[in-house]
């Protein structure tokens, strides 16, 4: 089987081909970043973000094709990004996808971003399931255990801000450019982590509810200090606050982690495995600081390649290609969703952001 995936959920335009045989194969993986676009406003804004999606995605498709050297007809299947994200995006991919399928009549699947994520390692490292997942992104920051490609089970997260948008928000403060976890991690490699006490939240309490509002606030109180003092901020005042901040993070995410796994272990899983995904999970310490985590416990630890934590249509294609394995596909009247938890057990957040 052979499908063409889809993603325009948030600020990336971008498309894929992935064959399954025995094991899944990434034919192709193109993604148009926007960043240049918002760069003058601060954050990602969404009627930009739709219409750079509408305009890009023809151009998008044809070079995945391209790239994998297919046409439409040798497809089986169109897989598309159908939420959670920002609305006008995920519309404008939805959009494209029906018409594609309404002009081939090849099936439509519409995929939830986040199991495109969560289910990243299966495609990459061939994970089998159950296993323990630490969703960390740009929206989103969540333990599930995954225990099949539509059944997830979550275990705690973040009760406000996202790491992602920490860092985001950091690299703001700092004056680094978006996105932030790349140039905050790269500001942190000459950086005294220690110089600056940021505080580390939630770790005082039990369970894997995670915070990280405060640390972004910590990180503002921080900065003013400096420039109060000095009116401005020299490269090693950015070094040391950055090294300070992904310190933080780290420290967070690994007890966390910690717990997370002590609470998975006691329900014996046979090959006990902790995976990360999302566009967090390309940061170096982050992913060292876990893998060193799970050696102690003796747990597997699994990571995907950088390209594939941060927004990509290969994990889209992926699951539409294990749905339209399963006879599970949409059609026509397929909807976008702003919102769309998980797990099916979890409460709707209503009025929440993402
Ligand atoms: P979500 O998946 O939750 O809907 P999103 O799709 O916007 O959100 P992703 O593309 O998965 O998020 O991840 C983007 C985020 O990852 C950004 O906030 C970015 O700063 C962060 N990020 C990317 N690379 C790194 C890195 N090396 N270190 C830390 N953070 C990083
Ligand atoms: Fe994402």
């Amino acid at each position: 089987l052979t499908v063409l995936g889809i993603e325009s959920s948030c600020d990336d335009t971008a498309a894929a081909v992935v064959r399954l045989n025995s094991t899944a194969t990434v034919l192709s993986s193109v993604v148009y970043g926007q960043t240049g676009l918002h760069a003058d406003f601060g954050g990602v804004v969404p009627e930009i973000a739709a219409r750079a999606h509408a305009e890009k995605l023809d151009h998008c498709i044809e070079e995945a094709l391209t790239q994998a050297k297919l046409s439409l007809t040798d497809l089986d299947g169109i897989a598309v990004t159908a939420g959670p994200g920002l609305i006008g995006g995920v519309l404008s991919g939805v959009m494209c996808a029906k018409g594609l399928s309404a002009a081939t009549g090849l099936p439509l699947i519409g995929v939830n971003h986040l199991a495109g994520h969560a289910l990243t390692p299966c495609l990459t490292d061939n994970v089998a399931f159950p296993f323990l997942m630490l969703l960390v992104s740009g929206g989103h920051c969540q333990f599930l255990i995954a225990n099949g490609p539509d059944d997830f089970k979550r275990l705690g997260g973040t009760i406000d801000d996202a790491p992602g948008e920490a860092f985001d928000k950091t690299a703001r403060i700092l004056g680094l450019p978006q996105p932030g976890g790349p140039s905050v991690e790269q500001a942190a490699k000459i950086g005294d982590p220690k110089r600056f006490k940021l505080p580390r939240p939630l770790l005082d309490r039990p369970g894997c509810d995670m915070s990280f509002s405060g640390l972004k606030t910590a990180m503002l109180r921080a900065r003013d200090g400096i420039v109060l003092e000095k009116q401005g901020l020299t490269k090693a005042d950015q070094a040391d606050l950055s090294a300070g901040f992904q310190a933080a993070i780290t420290d967070v995410l690994v007890e966390k982690s910690r717990r997370a796994l002590t609470e998975y272990l006691t329900l014996r899983p046979a090959t006990p495995t902790l995976a990360v995904a999302g566009g967090v999970a390309a940061n170096g310490q982050i992913r060292d600081g876990l893998q060193r985590l799970c050696a102690e416990l003796g747990v597997a630890f699994t990571a995907p390649p950088l390209a594939l934590c941060t927004d990509n249509a290969a994990m889209i294609a992926y699951v539409g290609l294990t749905r339209l394995a399963n006879g599970d596909i949409d059609d026509l009247t397929l909807s976008a969703r702003p919102r769309w938890p998980l797990d099916s057990t979890a409460a709707p957040m209503l009025g929440s952001g993402k």
